[in-house]
């Protein structure tokens, strides 16, 4: 098909995708240059059509799209990364779909989004590659880049009240004031929880270091379960004020509830315990805590 002016050539990510009408389905697909956007494959879901197996959710596709009143066209498709290690593990997809809602909620339409671009596709090749251990903690990583590239980052570093640096003691996070105050000015403030020095430096460690400096590191499970609590709690409050998103807050904020519920003491969930929290082997060389 000759490539028109009212027609644009985009890489993209599908990051969900939903059945309209009888042959066709409406995609949310997230690009380099023009943030997120809607757009519909029509006959799509027809066994003869050439697009189907282009358009999988995760997919990185190179696409042709023609411009159009309501949902702008795909006209062609064409693989560069379908992952398909990933698609043979249950455990690599649930988390390659909570990275893709995560960056649905996150972005807009019509915005410049190249950093987090990068961020996805390299997240979705390294759950591409397979190091099953280090997945949850790649998952708390992303986590805390797409937050820092899109202006959302916690303080982690100085007090939010007097601005003095936060010492390895237990301090005080304010998920409402967006990150970690001091002893001394959060004892008296109404929302805040404890957060460890042991849980602080994680949070430190996941956010000012690339992946790469990451590799191999190992976690207990109880502190990674607190990592990732304090993280989706965040997350959760992050999203709420920005009223995007319901039902993926929804459902964040069921697996926060159902994760504290079988959450135990720090001392006796070291024990081997086994939950749907994440399971980050203990085992290791190298340890952040
Ligand atoms: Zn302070």
């Amino acid at each position: 098909m000759a490539e028109r002016s009212h027609s644009y050539r985009t890489k993209a990510v599908i990051l969900r995708r939903r059945n309209f009408g009888d042959a066709d389905r409406i995609l949310t697909v997230f690009t380099p240059r023009f943030g997120k956007r809607m757009l519909i494959a029509k006959g799509s879901r027809k066994t003869t059509s050439r697009k189907a197996g282009h358009l999988e959710p995760f997919n990185h596709v190179n696409m042709l799209v023609a411009q159009a009143r309501t949902w702008d066209i795909i006209t062609e498709s064409v693989t560069i990364e379908g992952f398909l290690e990933l698609r043979g593990d249950l455990d690599a997809i649930s988390r390659a779909a909570y990275i893709c809602e995560l960056v649905d909620a996150f972005t807009a339409e019509d915005d410049e989004y190249e950093v987090v671009w990068q961020l996805l596709l390299f997240c979705l090749r390294e759950l591409d590659a397979g190091s099953t251990n280090e997945a949850d903690l790649l998952v708390r990583w992303f986590e805390l880049q797409l937050l820092r590239h899109m202006g959302f980052q916690p303080e982690l570093f100085a007090c939010l009240g007097c601005g003095g640096d936060l010492l390895p003691v237990e301090n005080f996070m304010h998920l409402n004031a967006g990150g970690v105050f001091c002893p001394e000015c959060g004892r008296n403030m109404q929302g805040g929880e404890l957060i460890s020095a042991r849980i602080l430096k994680i949070l430190r460690h996941l956010f000012r270091t690339h992946w790469d400096g990451l590799r191999g590191l190992r976690i207990r499970p109880s502190t990674a379960r607190a990592v990732e609590g304090v993280l989706q709690r965040y997350l959760v409050t992050i999203l709420e004020r920005r009223l995007k998103s319901t039902d993926f807050i929804h459902r964040l904020r069921q697996t926060v509830a159902d994760r504290e519920s079988v959450v135990k003491p720090e001392e006796s969930a070291d024990a081997g315990s086994q939950s749907h929290g994440p399971r980050v082997s203990g085992n290791s060389s190298r340890r952040a805590d």
